[in-house]
């Protein structure tokens, strides 16, 4: 089910099935770790081995931009559509198959985490969210932190610190975690909470929600630069293959 998209391995898969394989997990006996690479996170785990290394580890890892899905077709390796991690985690925040689930909400700052269960459970009645924590913590406070998780249980652990320190912080930590699920999700909790807005339709429908998110925090212009990156990696290697 795994493709190899310039030496990251990525599940093949359509939103539906990722909430399929997500609930799965929820039925497993050890935490499964699910990560959300989009272009500008990719190209970041070219560059850092180490963070590579602990995305193909992922359990399920699934193509959160346009840009990684263009990539794969660029390397004739095409994988069937895009699935965001935000679209995932919103259905799994609402599916009635996940009514009996507890979640946790860990990352972004003071307060916003808050807000996004409020404003989940206003669309979700059902929904069951053992505690909140923001991610702006001191590391001495890291054991206190997965202390307090452990005695709730969550099913779903969201760690919402940004990449690659969310995906480094579930590595770290996995194995000491009593969840089935923990999943990387970015600035989902700012999303949910409605600091962040998503982009509108047609920049989703035109494949251009960087361009949005470009727009709305320009103080990302640099990191997106590993976009077109990521792409013109995919150029070479499909040059070299051919
Ligand atoms: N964040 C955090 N602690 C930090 C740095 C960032 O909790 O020390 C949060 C930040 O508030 C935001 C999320 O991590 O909610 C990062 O969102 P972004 O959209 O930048 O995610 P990325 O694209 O890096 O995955």
């Amino acid at each position: 089910m795994k493709k190899d998209i310039l030496g990251l391995n990525i599940d093949d898969v359509t939103m539906e099935e990722a909430l399929q394989i997500a609930l799965s997990f929820t039925e497993s006996d050890s935490a499964k770790t699910v990560y959300t690479p989009n272009a500008e996170i990719a190209m970041a785990a070219l560059r850092d081995s180490e963070f590579l290394e602990i995305l193909n580890r992922g359990d399920l890892v699934i193509p959160d931009g346009a840009g990684v899905v263009l990539a794969s077709k660029i390397i004739n390796n095409p994988l069937k559509q895009k699935v965001a991690g935000f679209d995932l985690a919103s259905a799994m925040l609402k599916n009635p198959e996940f009514y009996d689930k507890t979640f946790f909400f860990f990352g972004a700052k003071p307060g916003v985490a808050e807000k996004a269960v409020e404003k989940t459970k206003a669309v979700n009645p059902h929904l069951k969210v053992a505690g909140v924590q923001h991610g702006y913590f001191k590391e001495e406070e890291t054991q206190e932190i997965i202390d307090r998780i452990n005695l709730l249980k969550p099913d779903v652990l969201f760690v919402g610190l940004g990449a690659p320190r969310q995906e480094k912080w579930i590595h770290a930590h996995k194995d000491r975690l009593k969840v089935k699920l923990i999943m990387g999700v970015g600035g989902t909790i700012d999303g949910l909470a409605g600091e962040v807005k998503r982009a509108p339709a047609f920049f989703i429908d035109h494949h251009l929600e960087w361009l949005y998110r470009l727009i709305k925090q320009p103080k990302r212009f640099k990191r997106m630069l590993n976009i077109p990156s990521f792409l013109w990696e995919a150029v070479k290697y499909r040059g070299k293959t051919r």
